[in-house]
C-alpha cells in the first residue's frame, strides 16, 4: 500500500488496490503464487511481487505490470526456488509507480528474512512514519507497509510474533496481511475485518489468498476465512491463531461484494455473484421502471442486472458488448484517455436496443464517465428510452481502507442530488438502491437494525476507524525525495 495524501487516480499521489497471496510447504511455492496472483489481478494489475525461501536464503523478483507478462516465464519460476512464497499484486496509479514501491516488502532483521505483502491502508502512516524517521529509520519505499516494518525491527519485545503484535498495536488502518519468516508465514487481519483474507490447504500445505478464486486456480481447498483482529502462525508444527486485540464488531468493507472481489470469490462464506444477483433483486423491488428490456453495463453489472430481471420479469439481454482487450477505464491515467478508454472498450448491440424501453444497471457510479458515455452509445443505438439503475447507494465519500476512489469533489454523487445527475447522464430516470436494501439484500434487516456489519464509509461518510492523518491534516508532503521514475 502506498501512503497516500489524498485519494483519487489523477493525482500523483497514489492510493492502491492490492491482492495477497501465500503458499507454505509446497515443492512448487513460487508457481502457485504466480497462479494465485494471476487470479487476484482484479485487485490490483500496475506491479506484482513474489519473494520466496528455500529454507537458507529469500529470493524475489517484483515488475511493473501485469502478473502474466512478468511471471509467466519458467525462469522467473526458477529464481524464486524454494517450498514457501508469498506474492502481492498492486494498483496505484501514477507517481510513486516505481519498482521500490512493489511489494512484498523485504527487511533483514535482527531475527532473520521477513517478507511482508498488504491489502488495504493505514490511516496513521504519516504520523508513525515521521517518529520513526526521527528515530533513525531509513525508509526505502513511500508505502505505509514498510512503517510496519519498521515498528517490527525496531520493537523492544523478542520474537517476531511479539513485534509483528507490538507493531500492529501502534498502526490505526485497514489491513490483510501476508508475511513470511525463516520459520513461519503469517497472515493478519486488522481487527475490523475491512478486507478479506481467507486459509487454504493444498496436499500437506497452506495457502493464504485475498479471494477464495486464488485457491480454486490451484485446487487448494477452502478451510477458513481469517478473522478479524487474527494473526494465523503458519510453521512446521502446523497452524497457529492468535487473537492479540480486544474484540470488535467486525466491519467487512460492503464494496467487496458490490463490486471489487470477484464473483466466483465466496467472502465470508458469502458467494459474490449470488449476492450481486441478490442486489439488483432487491434494487428491481425498490427501484422498479416500466422498460422492454434490461441491460448490464458488462462486466461489474451482470450478476445485478440478471437479479434485476429475474425479479421485476423483464428480459435481460447482453445489449453492450464489452471488449476485453481494453484494461479497466480506471486504469487510464487522464480524464481525456479516461472517455476514450470507454468507447474503446464498450459497444451498443444495436439490433437488441433499437426501438426499445431499455433499463442500464451498472454496480455502482464514481465519476460517472462511463454511465454518461454508455447512455450516449444506447441512446445512439436507437433506444426508445433509458432508465439507469446503480446497484449500490450513490457513491459521496471516499475510501481510506484500500479501495481507489477519486477526491470527494470528483464523486458525482458527492456534488449532485439525483435530479441533477439524471441531467448529466442523460438518462430518462436515474435510481439507486437505498443503504438499507444494500443490507437487506446481504441478509440484514437494515443498516442502523443492529451494530452495522459492513463498512460502507463510501455510502455513508461514517468512517469506523480514525483517519488520523487526516484529522490532523497530515495529507500534504513530500515522503521522500529520491525521484525515480520507474
Ligand atoms: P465512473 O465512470 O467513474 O462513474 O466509474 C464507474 C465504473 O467504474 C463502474 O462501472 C464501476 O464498475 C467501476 N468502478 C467502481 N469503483 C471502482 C474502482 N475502485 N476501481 C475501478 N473501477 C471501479
Amino acid at each position: 500500500m502506498q501512503i497516500s495524501e489524498a485519494p483519487g487516480r489523477n493525482s500523483d499521489k497514489p492510493r492502491e488496490e492490492c491482492g495477497v497471496f501465500g503458499v507454505w510447504d509446497h515443492a512448487d511455492a513460487a508457481a502457485l503464487t504466480v497462479l494465485g496472483l494471476h487470479a487476484l489481478q482484479h485487485r490490483g494489475q500496475e506491479a506484482a511481487g513474489i519473494v520466496s525461501f528455500d529454507g537458507e536464503r529469500f529470493h524475489s523478483h517484483h515488475a511493473l505490470g501485469e502478473v502474466g507478462e512478468n511471471f509467466s516465464d519458467e525462469a522467473v519460476i526458477r529464481s524464486l526456488p524454494g517450498d514457501r512464497a508469498i506474492g502481492h499484486n498492486r494498483y496505484s496509479t501514477t507517481g510513486d509507480a516505481v519498482l521500490r514501491n512493489v511489494q512484498p516488502l523485504f527487511a533483514d532483521l535482527a531475527s532473520g528474512g521477513f517478507a511482508i505483502g498488504h491489502n488495504g491502508n493505514l490511516t496513521n502512516a504519516r504520523r508513525l512514519r515521521r517518529a520513526l524517521v526521527e528515530r533513525g529509520c531509513l525508509f526505502h519505499s513511500t508505502t505505509d507497509t514498510e512503517v510496519i516494518v519498521h515498528l517490527i525491527a525496531t520493537s523492544a519485545k523478542d520474537s517476531v510474533e511479539e513485534r509483528l503484535v507490538d507493531a500492529l498495536e501502534q498502526v490505526v488502518g485497514a489491513y490483510s496481511l501476508v508475511a513470511m519468516t525463516n520459520t513461519a508465514m503469517i497472515g493478519v487481519r486488522d481487527p475490523l475485518g475491512v478486507r478479506p483474507l481467507v486459509l487454504g490447504r493444498i496436499g500437506g500445505g497452506w495457502i493464504l489468498a485475498s479471494e477464495t478464486c486464488a485457491l480454486d486456480i490451484i485446487g487448494a481447498e477452502y478451510v477458513r476465512d481469517v478473522e478479524p483482529g487474527e494473526i494465523v502462525l503458519i510453521g512446521a508444527g502446523g497452524v497457529r491463531s492468535l487473537a492479540p486485540f480486544p474484540p470488535r464488531p467486525k466491519r467487512l468493507c460492503v464494496f467487496e461484494y458490490i463490486y471489487f472481489a470477484r464473483p466466483d470469490s465466496s467472502v465470508e462464506s458469502v458467494n459474490v455473484y449470488e449476492a450481486r444477483c441478490r442486489i439488483g433483486e432487491e434494487l428491481a423491488r425498490e427501484q422498479p421502471a416500466a422498460a422492454d428490456v434490461v441491460v448490464p453495463i458488462p462486466d461489474s453489472g451482470v450478476p445485478a442486472a440478471l437479479g434485476y430481471s429475474r425479479e421485476a420479469g423483464i428480459p435481460y439481454e447482453i445489449g453492450i458488448i464489452r471488449n476485453h482487450y481494453v484494461g479497466r477505464t480506471f486504469i487510464e491515467p487522464t480524464d481525456r484517455i479516461r472517455h476514450l478508454g470507454v468507447k474503446l472498450k464498450h459497444n451498443a448491440n444495436r439490433n437488441l436496443i433499437r426501438g426499445k424501453r431499455v433499463i442500464l444497471v451498472d454496480d455502482s457510479i464514481v465519476r460517472g464517465t462511463t454511465s454518461t458515455k454508455i447512455v450516449e452509445m444506447v441512446r445512439n443505438a436507437g433506444a426508445s428510452e433509458v432508465h439507469m439503475r446503480v446497484a449500490s447507494p450513490p457513491t459521496t465519500h471516499s475510501c481510506f481502507y484500500g479501495v481507489d476512489t477519486p477526491e470527494r469533489n470528483e464523486l458525482l454523487a458527492a456534488r449532485h442530488d439525483v435530479e441533477e445527475m439524471m441531467r448529466l447522464i442523460g438518462v430518462d430516470s436515474l435510481a439507486y438502491l437505498s443503504l438499507d436494501g444494500l443490507y437487506r439484500a446481504l441478509g440484514e434487516r437494515g443498516r442502523d437494525a443492529g451494530a452495522p456489519r459492513f463498512c460502507d464509509a463510501c455510502f455513508s461518510g461514517r468512517y469506523p476507524i480514525p483517519l488520523v492523518d487526516r484529522s490532523e491534516g497530515d495529507t500534504d508532503g513530500q515522503l521522500s525525495l529520491l525521484a525515480e521514475t520507474r
